[in-house]
């Protein structure tokens, strides 16, 4: 993978969300790596949000990007769920679907994933619409990701895939990590799921970076489950993924 190595703002020029779901959200017309990653997301959380789990009046998912299939299992499990990302445009496509406009992606191949023999996608797919009640732009490096948005603090926060690209080391990983459980109720809970030991990824043609992050590092301060599976190295340069949650002390 040669060529410039996108991050930071140029993500506001460079990321097209088109291609990203053309890659890494594919289905069963992509590669076995990408969609064997996305079943491992999709159980964990699953697994996560499943009655006697985790769940609460508000969900907030930082990073969102153009795509749905993390709030699946989610919309089961909370009143409220509010989506942010660090541009617009990538809730466009998402705002697309909960709409209904025909030019939407179609999620159903990942819905029915969920619903396994139950083929209760329809009342899946209107539950989801029905929960996510607003898009806002955030920034996981700042120290209130949603600026001056009027958010109450939420029961989950919920970040897949994206930390890795926001955060250029480990202190502003870290500090991103803060500014996101400042979201949360004491109590609440931090989901996150991290492809480890990430230094580049691909949308379309153009390469962007990604934060080495170890498994010992995760796990230091959160519950794991690893998955040795990487994607595609023509996609993404990376070693094993986690599906990671954590907890808000009380007193916190
Ligand atoms: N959560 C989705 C999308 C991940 S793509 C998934 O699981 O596939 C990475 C997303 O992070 C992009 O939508 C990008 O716009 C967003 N992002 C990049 N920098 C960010 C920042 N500083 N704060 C919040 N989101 C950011």
């Amino acid at each position: 993978m040669e060529g410039k190595l996108y991050k930071g703002q140029d993500y506001k020029t460079e990321f097209q969300p088109r291609d990203y779901l053309k890659t890494f959200y594919a289905f069963d017309s992509g590669t076995v790596a990408e969609n064997e990653i996305l079943k491992f997301n999709l159980n964990n959380l699953f697994e996560t949000f499943s009655p006697g789990g985790i769940g609460g009046d508000i969900l907030i998912d930082v990073g969102t990007g153009p795509t749905i299939y993390q709030l699946i299992s989610a919309c089961e499990a909370f009143q409220e769920i509010i989506l942010s990302d660090y541009l617009e445009l990538e809730l466009q496509g998402v705002d697309k679907w909960l709409k209904k406009d025909p030019g939407a992606y179609d999620w159903s191949p990942a819905i029915r994933v969920c619903e396994g023999e139950r083929m209760r996608w329809q009342e899946k797919e209107a539950r989801l619409r029905r929960t996510v009640t607003r898009l806002l732009t955030c920034d996981v490096n700042q120290p209130h990701p949603l600026g001056s948005a009027q958010v109450p603090a939420a029961d989950c926060v919920l970040s897949l895939l994206a930390l890795e690209g926001a955060c250029q080391d480990m202190d502003t990983y870290q500090a991103a990590i803060q500014n996101l459980v400042g979201l949360l109720k004491p109590g609440g809970h931090l989901v996150t799921s991290v492809a480890l030991r990430c230094r580049e990824y691909m949308v379309g043609s153009r390469k962007f970076f990604g934060l080495s992050l170890e498994k010992e590092t995760v796990e230091k301060v959160l519950k794991c489950q690893y998955s040795p599976i990487n994607y595609s190295e023509a996609q993404c340069i990376n070693e094993g993924h986690c599906f990671v949650v954590a907890h808000k002390g009380p007193g916190a």
